[in-house]
């Protein structure tokens, strides 16, 4: 393949842009401190824009069932428009006929189109891909085009926008190491030749970081291109799979490697919290669909936080969408007509929500700036991320009852534990054991499962393989677990389709239901239960959803006898009270069992314990264990393979205890169990000395 960095054509590229640099002028007007949020303004050849700037989606050369004036009057600066669609229709020559966009659609503000990339990769059956682009054929002719790197650039050049996009090949922010790599590659080579294509043109030019979740790719993306001479860079391939925390970790990674001296453009993101989070990590420039679809599924945001305006609650309100807003619909409209109007499915319903969501979205957008200028963007960032997220305080979807019943604290061996940093878990009173003492149970579920075993990727897969992804959920407990898998699960649903997951099987072990029947109670305690699932779960013992592509099924009785009824797993999730609590569920005996039940599979079990007997009793049993990530205090948990290669394989390329550990082990006073006679462990010792994990490595 062509390395064009080292092509003298393209150091003539280089050298001329970067006299034309200033194409957009980027002045930074003012950085906060404590925050990476800055204020800063640019020029295009339709006028001044002034940023942070959310720009809605015009994707037909229209933002839908909005016109020019509604998006004017609501404060619409900058459009985004895509190349795809109005490449195929109604094509160059029409733009090339009215002198661009422009005249065509009778906006005189700024457009930045995308390069079409996004879309040709979202239809994975009707595309094939070359170093050369991308060959698809048309939704509206059948006709057959390609996209490359100059057919975009061509195309955008017709249209006419201010900002220009290159191509990049988009895959799944969840892509494991060596498809996000090459795909990084081939979008580095393609951004040069967009670079040379785009020549003299007076049109703008931003290139595309990409590297899914990788962080060494994300710091090499950024690198690599802001030696480049664009007009700006933009991080691509977000907001496709992975988890919030895990979009806002890239965003504040990358903006770190970009240099200050250019706009930065996060695509595609986002709901309104999405957009604090991400100007606080330094991003100036956002597009989203979101305020025009959800206006016509009748959702409105507001000062007092998200409503839906289906809800019956609305049927008789004569107070507007928000009073604190001076937008149109919000000046003459009652929320019972807006009720009305969504319900019955009338048009003016989107038009009348699109326009007062979007004067939400580019109000939030005018307060970010307004403090960052003034100085005082850390102190309203903490303020307004809790606002952001609220929902209708004064029309809660269950009425407060009257008379306001006290919920249990405490059920059976179960008592509700609140944290001194404020979240709450289940205490067992017997024993004393906390279940997530330290770590808020949610967060712990998530990193320490959920994301440990790159759940997502898994999930999302094209094709979509037939046979069920079978999780087993080991100590069912609160629930905090298994909602944080069909969380997982639903978040792929929402944002990928139905068409490329791969269907999913939990499986949860536990005896004594007291502890969820508990938390289900307390859902102010709890709110990972405010959901159908848990309910069924406690009713029936199993709950699927409509698809069927996620079943959830619950084993009752002691982990020991029931394993053998289940289904044979691909990830163990080992969340059970300590060995202090019940040595029995720790034992090399029953680890034996488990690897035993698993041999038709490779499996992964994943669990928070990291001591030393447990360690012992894995590898013991046959494991290959790997020290998996830290959590809280602990500085390590442990990851253990039923075979070899499924530590190969494991993206994280998980480190595998080594020499060290056991030397280390060989001094150890708690080499063995206590109840171990010599004989047995002089078994041990020699299981552990002859493991293969360290065998294969002296
Ligand atoms: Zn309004």
């Amino acid at each position: 393949m062509a390395n064009y960095s080292s092509n003298p054509e393209m150091s003539a590229v280089r050298k001329d842009t970067r006299l034309l640099k200033t194409r957009l002028n980027f002045t930074l007007q003012r950085e906060s401190s404590g925050s990476k949020a800055r204020a800063a303004t640019f020029q295009t050849l339709h006028g001044e824009v002034k940023t942070p700037i959310f720009m809605p989606v015009g994707t037909q050369a229209t933002v839908k069932a909005q016109t020019v004036e509604s998006l004017k009057m609501t404060g619409t600066r900058v459009l985004l428009a895509n190349t795809y669609h109005l490449l195929l229709r109604p094509g160059p020559e029409v733009f090339k006929r009215f002198g661009g966009i422009h005249r065509f659609m009778n906006w005189d503000g700024p457009v930045l189109t995308d390069s079409g990339g996004f879309q040709i990769f979202s239809l994975p059956h009707s595309r094939a891909m070359t170093e050369d682009g991308a060959r698809f054929q048309s939704y509206v002719d059948g006709k057959a085009y390609l996209l490359s790197p100059e057919s975009s650039i061509a195309m955008q050049q017709a249209i006419g926008s201010d900002i220009m996009m290159v191509l990049d090949q988009c895959i799944p922010s969840t892509a494991l190491y060596a498809q996000a790599e090459a795909a990084m590659e081939l979008t580095h080579r393609w951004a040069e030749r967009s670079l040379r294509a785009r020549g003299n043109s007076p049109q703008a030019l931003f290139g595309i970081v990409q590297g899914a979740c990788h962080h060494e790719l994300r710091k090499k993306s950024a690198a690599f291109l802001s030696e480049l001479p664009f007009d700006g860079l933009a991080i691509g391939g977000l907001a496709v799979g992975e988890t919030h925390n895990e979009r806002y970790e890239m965003t504040g990674l990358v903006t770190e490697h970009l240099p200050t001296t250019l706009p930065r453009y996060l695509m595609g993101v986002g709901t309104p919290i999405d957009l604090l989070e991400s100007v606080h990590r330094g991003i100036d420039i956002f597009d989203c669909i979101i305020p025009s679809r959800l206006a016509r599924q009748g959702v409105a945001f507001t000062s007092q936080g998200k409503l839906q305006l289906r809800r019956s609650v609305y049927k008789f309100a004569e107070d507007p969408v928000d009073a604190r807003c001076d937008c149109q619909t919000c000046q003459h409209y009652s929320r019972a007509y807006l009720h009305h109007l969504v319900k019955a499915d009338e048009f003016l319903g989107w038009y009348l929500l699109g326009m007062h969501n979007r004067t939400f979205y580019h109000g939030l957008m005018r307060e970010m700036r307004d403090s960052i200028l003034r100085g005082d963007f850390l102190s309203y960032y903490e303020k307004k991320r809790s606002e952001l997220v609220r929902t209708d305080e004064k029309n809660p979807s269950c009425p407060p009852k009257k008379a306001q019943t006290v919920q249990p604290t405490r059920l059976g061996d179960y008592e509700i534990h609140r944290s001194a940093q404020g979240f709450s878990s289940i205490r067992q009173m017997s024993s004393g054991e906390v279940m997530h003492s330290v770590n808020a149970p949610s967060e712990e579920a998530n990193k320490l499962y959920v994301e440990q075993s790159y759940l997502a990727s898994r999930l999302v897969k094209q094709p979509a393989p037939a046979d069920a992804l079978v999780i087993w959920d080991v100590g069912l407990g609160a629930a905090f677990n298994a909602m944080a898998v069909i969380h997982s699960f639903e978040r792929c649903y929402a944002e990928r389709g139905k068409d490329v997951l791969r269907p999913l099987q939990l499986v949860s072990f536990e005896c004594d239901l007291d502890a969820l029947t508990l938390a289900a109670k307390n859902p102010s305690c709890f709110p990972h239960l405010r959901h159908r699932a848990p309910v069924k779960i406690l009713a029936d013992g199993k709950w699927a959803r409509a698809s069927r592509l996620l079943q959830w099924e619950l084993l009752k009785g002691d982990f020991r006898d029931c394993l053998d009824s289940a289904p044979v797993p691909d990830l163990i999730f080992y969340d059970l009270f300590s060995a202090k609590t019940d040595a029995a569920l720790w034992t090399a005996e029953l680890f034996v069992h488990i690897f035993q039940h698993c041999a038709p599979k490779s499996a992964e079990l994943y669990t928070y314990s990291a001591s030393t007997a447990v360690r012992v009793a894995l590898l013991t049993a046959g494991f290959f264990v790997a020290e998996g990530v830290g959590t809280g205090p602990k500085s390590a948990t442990n990851v253990a393979f039923t075979r070899a290669t499924g530590v190969a394989e494991h993206p994280l390329s998980p480190r595998l205890l080594g020499q060290q550990w056991l030397t280390r082990w060989r001094r150890s006073h708690m080499q063995f169990p206590s109840t171990l006679s010599n004989e047995e462990r002089s078994h041990v010792e020699q299981l552990i000395e002859t493991h293969p994990q360290f065998v294969r490595e002296s």
